[in-house]
């Protein structure tokens, strides 16, 4: 059968590897996001993974540095989990390259675009790590980047302790209503913090579908390629 999507980009957040614990990484997670994600390969779908790092360090959150620094230090917090996921997948046997924009060929390939085509063609999966390389960027917005730049059919992004898009935080207020779809232009508009605008107008300008879906359960990829309607749309 053939799958819903042939080539996606998952974005993981830094705390969606970092469980309850909120900071850092927890083991038993990240093995259970892992085997999804190698059960999603193992349907033949080509799987690109941008990862945050937000389980270390936001640049913004610093008052004490330059935003430059201090989002240097965010990317290389996205290295870390990027190495951490390729642990785990490979452990699983699953062929797995991490590509860096922040070059560190000791540690990992550079990105290359035609190279992380070519691996994903051999159905390996490619991690991205370092973000886009640049500062006052986020992951969200080197996701819609790649995304871009690799063709991919749609971008889902695990969210922890949320399942979709909320018009306001569903943690604070218990009559939150949830989206089943959205427009980036509904986004940007009504300021919806679930992406930032950098990220939602490059989806917007190349026709970008993303779904945003509750990581906390990690099947719920599985089920968005069994075509479940899970969390939210936006297109
Ligand atoms: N970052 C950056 N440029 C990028 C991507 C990330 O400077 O292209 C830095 C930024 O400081 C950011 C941090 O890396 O706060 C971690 O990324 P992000 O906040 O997107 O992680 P997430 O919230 O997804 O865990």
């Amino acid at each position: 059968m053939t799958p819903l999507y042939k080539r996606i980009i998952l974005k993981l957040s830094g705390e969606a590897l970092s469980g309850d614990r909120g900071f850092g990484l927890d083991d038993q997670t990240i093995h259970e996001i892992c085997s999804v994600i190698k059960r999603v390969n193992e349907q033949g779908v080509e799987v690109a993974i941008v990862v945050g790092g937000g389980n270390y360090w936001r640049g913004k959150t610093s008052t004490l540095m330059d935003r430059s620094t201090s989002d240097n230090m965010g990317m290389l917090g996205t290295v870390i989990n990027a190495l951490r996921l390729q642990a785990s997948l490979e452990e699983m046997d699953v062929d797995t390259r991490v590509q860096t924009a922040i070059e560190m060929q000791q540690v990992a390939e550079p990105y290359i675009r035609r190279r992380a085509i070519r691996h994903l063609e051999k159905g390996r999966i490619v991690i991205f790590g370092a973000g886009s390389g640049l500062p006052y960027f986020s992951t969200d917005t080197t996701a819609a980047l790649r995304a871009a730049e690799i063709d991919a059919d749609v971008i889902l992004i695990g969210k922890r302790g949320v399942d979709g898009v909320y018009d306001s935080d569903p943690k604070h207020n218990p009559n939150a209503k949830k989206y089943d779809s959205l427009t980036y232009i509904d986004i940007l508009n009504q300021g919806l913090g679930i992406m930032d605008s950098t990220a939602t107008s490059l989806c917007m300008d190349n026709q970008i579908p993303v779904i945003v879906f509750g990581i906390d359960d990690p099947t719920n990829l599985l089920r968005i390629f069994e075509g479940e309607t899970i969390g939210t749309v936006i297109g």
